[in-house]
């Protein structure tokens, strides 16, 4: 059987929170995200199609006047403590950089913070593609600028919380995350446009169709991962270089023949990506359910045989779903493991997601998650 992975009640979770602090400014959570179509296109100029998950993390701060900045987390065993001002970046280790990178980041773009007590608990399970990295960095900004009394506009934010991941996280993501935890809306996909960083919703409802989104965590991570994407990223840039072009969003179909193979391979799958992204956003305006899941399924073809970035666990979730009935199904996050997406209609979700199950068992792997999906609010204050 699935294992099903609930995202808990925002209340009580923050209620917990609370009270682990005296006289707290406040909890904020940021959710995790799921992009539904539009992979590695960020770093490429393109677009993408993520929702917010009802999955978040929350945090609790409150502030001290010793200019200590102190972060405590469910998730982890190990407490960081260290003063506000000498946090640069490779100065913090391990998970508490995404936390104190957010302090920095706020320090960079000119914003005064006090010594503050963060304490935090997630509900986006780690390392699964979903973005339990944003999700713990976009709360802390949320905590952190309400215990310094600042409001930057959301825009200022992504800008902020992205430094923090890429400069002293040391992960160079390109930017979907933040938007899609910082941005989300309830019942919308957030189509974001890296080109220029404009974001716009587009409404996102299966239900009303019949249809679930159904989110299969496979729990499985190559450790290949965190230089996979890097090499991806590079021969992306190789590949424009090669074309003359400022990024890949600028090539097209017809440039691609003068790539070698391996480039050529790369390219397109950019190039036809960030072309599905747009057929998705037309189709759901069309109400067309069917050719949202066709461009879910020959998005995964794409990135399991162009890209490369597929992997045996989630090659088996796309295609037991499909042989069940699926409109749809894709991989979705970097790659290497993590989480696969799957369309079906509501009443076979369950079956579908027992399938899955199964076949992970014959294969002798361990049970996947499976997470409900509704799209859900960006970040907020929860308490
Ligand atoms: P993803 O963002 O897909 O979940 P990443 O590797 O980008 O995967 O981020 C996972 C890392 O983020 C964890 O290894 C941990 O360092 C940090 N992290 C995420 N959520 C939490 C949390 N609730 N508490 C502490 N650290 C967390
Ligand atoms: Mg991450």
């Amino acid at each position: 059987m699935a294992e099903h992975v609930e995202p808990g009640d925002a209340r009580e979770i923050a209620a917990a929170l609370a009270a682990r602090l005296d006289e707290p400014v406040g909890v904020f959570a940021a959710p995790g995200r799921v992009n539904l179509i539009g992979e590695h296109t960020d770093y490429n100029a393109g677009l993408c199609l993520p929702i917010a998950l009802p999955h978040a993390t929350y945090a609790a701060v409150r502030r001290r006047d010793d200019g200590v900045l102190s972060v405590a987390s469910a998730q982890q065993d190990d407490r960081f403590e260290g003063l506000l001002a000498e946090v640069t970046p490779g100065s913090v280790e391990g998970w508490a950089s995404y936390v104190a990178g957010v302090a920095w980041a706020l320090r960079e773009a000119g914003h005064v913070l006090p010594g503050m007590d963060l304490v935090v608990d997630g509900r986006v399970p780690l390392g699964s593609g979903l973005s339990s990295s944003a999700a713990l960095i976009c709360s802390s900004a949320l905590a952190m600028c309400a215990a310094g009394g600042i409001d930057p506009d959301r825009p200022s934010l992504v800008a902020a919380t992205m430094r923090a991941e890429s400069e002293v996280a040391g992960a160079p993501t390109g930017g979907l995350d933040q938007t899609a935890a910082l941005l989300g809306e309830a019942g919308h996909a957030l189509l974001i446009d890296f080109r220029d960083h404009t974001t716009r919703t587009v409404p996102w409802q299966p239900d009303d169709a019949g249809l679930a989104l159904l989110v299969v965590d496979t729990r499985a991570s190559h450790s290949h991962a965190d230089g996979g994407y890097g090499s991806r990223r590079e021969e992306c840039e190789a590949a424009a270089r090669e074309l003359g072009v400022p990024s890949l969003r600028e090539a097209t179909a017809s440039d691609l023949d003068r790539l070698d193979e391996r480039l050529r391979r790369r390219a397109r799958h950019v190039v036809t990506e960030v072309q599905r992204v747009a057929d998705t956003v037309a189709a759901l305006g069309a109400g067309d359910w069917t050719r949202v899941g066709e461009l879910f399924t020959a998005s995964h073809a794409s990135m399991r045989d162009d890209f490369e970035i597929s992997c045996s666990e989630l090659d088996l979730v796309v295609d037991t779903a499909l042989a069940h009935g699926a409109l749809g199904a894709r991989m979705t996050g970097g790659g290497f493991g993590g989480s696969a997406i799957a369309l079906v209609r509501m009443e076979r979700a369950d079956e579908v997601a027992d399938r899955v199950a199964a076949a992970f068992a014959a294969h002798g792997w361990g049970a996947p998650g499976v997470l409900p999906a509704p799209a859900s609010a960006g970040a907020r204050q929860v308490r």
